[in-house]
């Protein structure tokens, strides 16, 4: 009985122990180095804060700005993150093709979760993917991403009506009402185009710590940040807002 005890015992210590002392291995060499060039465990999630993503995705777009992009080696990245994904945050953009998330904040497999729709509105269905992204896969920021020229938000302004793109501009028309603009209010005003971009931005940040409530608590822990941004379909640039 004893020795059954003991070998059991010696199993359990096999068996626990050492991926629990790699695990903790894994969790300093990663603590030691700051992010990992590949977001393939916990604990690289772990080892940073909100506020160092954020300054990891403003360094991504200004090395996307200025040409000095790292190599992805996505084949690597593709094997490494096989097993299960930890990403560092979730995007809202635009569907627009000159606005690729990845691309844009220089990330690549594994690094984002990216939720894409003409005119970067949530509804339900994003909520729900957003919810999922950080209450349960642990990814600390979320950037809603307007950007300029964007084509659905040209179309709320100019009321356009369209199948099922209707009701989606709907969700873009407060921000067209809520900018103060005497002279022309159509998508022919690039300034008043603009600002509405900025107000929908606003708008969708606003709604998502609203209607959230599991995000909006985790916010106010400091596990969560949610940001505005703009990108400008001109210069690559991404400014950041509030
Ligand atoms: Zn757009």
């Amino acid at each position: 009985m004893v020795r059954a005890t003991w070998a059991i015992g010696l199993l359990a210590t096999t068996l626990f122990s050492v991926p629990a002392m790699a695990a903790e291995g894994k969790a300093a060499a990663v603590k030691a180095a700051g992010f990992c060039a590949i977001q393939d465990s916990k604990a690289c999630q772990d080892a940073v804060t909100p506020a160092q993503v954020l300054s990891h995705l403003i360094e991504g777009n200004q090395r996307f700005v200025s040409g000095a992009r790292v190599n992805h080696r996505f084949k690597k990245q593709i094997k490494a993150t096989a097993h299960g994904q930890f990403p560092l945050a979730s995007v809202v953009s635009c569907i627009d093709s000159r606005v690729p998330a990845e691309i844009v904040f220089d990330q690549g497999i594994g690094d984002l979760f990216s939720a894409r729709v003409a005119g970067n509105i949530v509804n339900d269905d994003i909520l729900g993917s957003l919810e999922y992204a950080s209450q349960v896969a642990g990814s600390k920021l979320i950037v809603v991403l307007g950007h300029s020229s964007c084509g659905a938000v040209k179309g709320a302004c100019d009321a356009v009506k369209l199948g099922h793109l209707t009701q989606l501009l709907d969700k873009i028309t407060p921000a067209v009402s809520a900018i103060e603009e005497t002279g022309d209010r159509s998508s022919k005003n690039y300034a008043f185009v603009e600002k509405v971009a900025q107000r929908n931005v606003e708008d969708t940040v606003k709604r998502i710590r609203e209607q959230s409530a599991g995000l909006r608590e985790l916010e106010q822990s400091g596990a969560l940040m949610i940001k505005g941004a703009l990108y400008d379909v001109e210069t690559g640039k991404v400014t950041w807002l509030n």
